[in-house]
């Protein structure tokens, strides 16, 4: 074991803090990893404050950060498909039993033994749980660990591994290409992949924002029109027209308002994840034969395809990149909806610590 420097919580109500952690040596399937930038996901701040208790609750002191890129400084014996002085990503996930059949079928992500990168039993018994992004150095089994690719900003490229693969992978399953009207809900770090991702692949995107000062932006990112979505009338224009709907909000609102502007056998599917339920009318679903449904990041093939696609469509997050030393102060900001539209640690402010 080795020692290296994090950021982390010890209660649900205390500040992110210096700290120093061991990670394991490197077994004979492990890469370890120098992290040069981690992304802040609004997951991290559900977890690091407990809002999903009733679901998953949290074991501190937590270490959070699952979008992670940085360089290889070592691998193990039997690794053949990384070597020292490559540039690699590390998602959401840092194994799983590999032997399921959602692990034989790609779906990793979807294994009753998915070990995330945060906050997951560590079968390594290192710590109690696995400790995530907000640090210097990880060590990850290679099956986990995803190539990057050369041509993109590496701060820009952190964010795929969660925001990316979280809204590519329900925009392939559900089928969106040229011709499609896909809507778009909440422009923050999902969001704003979103409506990336849904414009390279050809589809008609229209945002739904509470942000009115998000406009402009949201059509430099990509969309074709964008609607205000505390404006009614602006919303029934749109009432039974949209073939697809991505729904990225962090926080309890109204999923009717959204599925009364599905088309005939439209579908909206959740990737955001508030710590409240939503209240489902059953008639915005029976009448045009709706559904609605969920998804969770994807698994590493797709993970793996997202970036290649990202590399020959010269996608990247914006991003808002920070020290360390100012991660409390962005978890301030992000339930505000006030940044655009990701927040990115600079790994190397740890030095300092
Ligand atoms: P984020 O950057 O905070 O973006 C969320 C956006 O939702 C905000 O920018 C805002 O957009 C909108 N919003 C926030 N509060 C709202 C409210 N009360 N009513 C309506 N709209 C509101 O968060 P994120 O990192 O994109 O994550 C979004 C959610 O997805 C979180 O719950 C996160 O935990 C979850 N998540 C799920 C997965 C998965 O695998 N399913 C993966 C990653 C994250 P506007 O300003 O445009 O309205
Ligand atoms: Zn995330």
């Amino acid at each position: 074991m080795y020692n290296a420097k994090a950021y982390s919580a010890v209660s649900a109500t205390s500040p992110l803090a210096s700290d120093t952690i061991a990670r394991r040596d490197p077994t004979e399937h492990d890469v370890q990893i120098e992290i040069l930038f981690c992304g802040i996901c609004h997951s991290d701040l559900h977890s690091v404050r407990d809002e999903w208790s009733d679901f998953m609750s949290t074991t501190y002191p937590i270490v959070p950060g699952h979008e992670i890129v940085g360089r290889v400084t070592q691998v193990g014996s039997a690794v053949t498909k990384f070597k020292s002085g490559d540039l690699v990503g590390v998602g959401c996930m840092v194994d799983s039993d590999g032997h399921c059949p959602k692990c034989k079928a790609g779906f990793e992500q979807f294994c009753q033994n998915a070990i995330f990168t945060y906050n997951s039993p560590d079968e390594h018994k290192t710590a109690p749980v696995t400790y995530g992004g907000y640090s210097n150095s990880i060590v990850v089994d290679q099956r986990f660990v995803l190539r990057v690719p050369p041509n993109l900003d590496l701060a820009g490229v952190a964010p795929l591994l969660c925001a990316g693969i979280t809204t590519y992978s329900p925009l392939r399953h559900w089928g969106v290409i040229e011709g499609k009207k896909v809507g778009v809900v909440g422009l923050g770090g999902l969001g704003h992949m979103g409506v990336k991702l849904a414009h390279a692949m050809g589809a008609h995107v229209v945002v739904f924002t509470t942000s009115p000062d998000k406009k402009e932006d949201a059509l430099r990112l990509g969309a074709d029109e964008v609607v205000v979505s505390r404006n009614a009338d602006e919303m029934q224009k749109h009432a039974g027209s949209f073939d697809f709907i991505l729904d990225t909000v962090a926080a309890k609102h109204d999923i009717n308002a959204y599925l009364n502007l599905l088309d005939l056998d439209g579908n909206i599917t959740l990737v955001g994840a508030p710590e409240k339920p939503l209240d489902v009318a059953a008639f915005s679903l029976i009448m045009s034969r709706r559904s609605l449904s969920g998804s969770m990041i994807g698994g590493i093939a797709e993970t793996q395809e997202m970036l290649d696609f990202c590399g020959e469509h010269n996608i990247t997050a914006d991003v808002e990149v920070i020290p360390i030393q100012k991660v409390n102060e962005a978890y301030e900001r992000l339930p505000k909806s006030d940044v655009k539209y990701r927040f990115v640690i600079d790994m190397a402010s740890l030095k300092s610590e």
